[in-house]
């Protein structure tokens, strides 16, 4: 069994910058520090692994397209809706 690691106020200060670490947000400087941190607390460095494990994951489905069925329902009603705006705006002169 492992012991639980409890997060310290500098923990959950860093935690709220993790995502902004993760996608290449932060300073040099403070991309040092948290890279430091890290890799001396167990807490953090578990976090860092799962969110970074978690945003992958969220990219990763992002790029998949969505089916064909509804692409196509989705361009049907767009046209539609384009169709209407023209027709109003040639009603209105
Ligand atoms: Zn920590």
């Amino acid at each position: 069994m492992t012991r639980p690691v409890r997060p310290s106020p500098r923990c959950r200060a860093l935690f709220e910058e993790l995502s902004l670490y993760l996608d290449g947000d932060l300073t040099t400087d403070r991309r040092r520090k948290i890279e430091r941190h890290i890799r001396s607390c167990a807490c953090c460095g578990m976090m860092n692994q799962r969110l970074r494990l978690t945003v992958a994951a969220c990219r990763a489905e992002a790029k998949r397209r969505p089916p064909r069925d509804v692409m196509a329902r989705a361009a049907t009603r767009v046209r539609a809706l384009i169709a209407t705006r023209v027709a109003a705006r040639r009603d209105r002169g």
